[in-house]
């Protein structure tokens, strides 16, 4: 599996990654919305249910289907 991203991953710290996306900083990140995550995401490269999977945003490392970054986009 590919490694997984920290939060203290240089790209983690610009996107404003959080592997629980309950902690993001709402102050600095207002588009965050309760709800989001991950796993509903449509650059996450896993399936519903995957605890983490691949993200194109990190090159293709792994981020948590319960993280959010600021370039999440509502899966359709
Ligand atoms: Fe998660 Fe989407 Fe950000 Fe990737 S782009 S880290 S799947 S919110």
């Amino acid at each position: 599996d590919a490694p997984k991203v920290t939060e203290a991953d240089p790209t983690a710290q610009a996107l404003g990654y959080k592997e629980d996306a309950t902690k993001v900083d709402k102050a600095k990140w207002a588009k965050y919305a309760a709800g989001q995550d991950c796993g509903n995401c449509s650059f996450y490269q896993g399936k519903a249910g995957d605890a983490w999977a691949p993200c194109p945003m990190f090159g293709g490392k792994q981020v948590s289907g319960k993280g959010w970054c600021s370039a999440y986009n509502k899966k359709a």
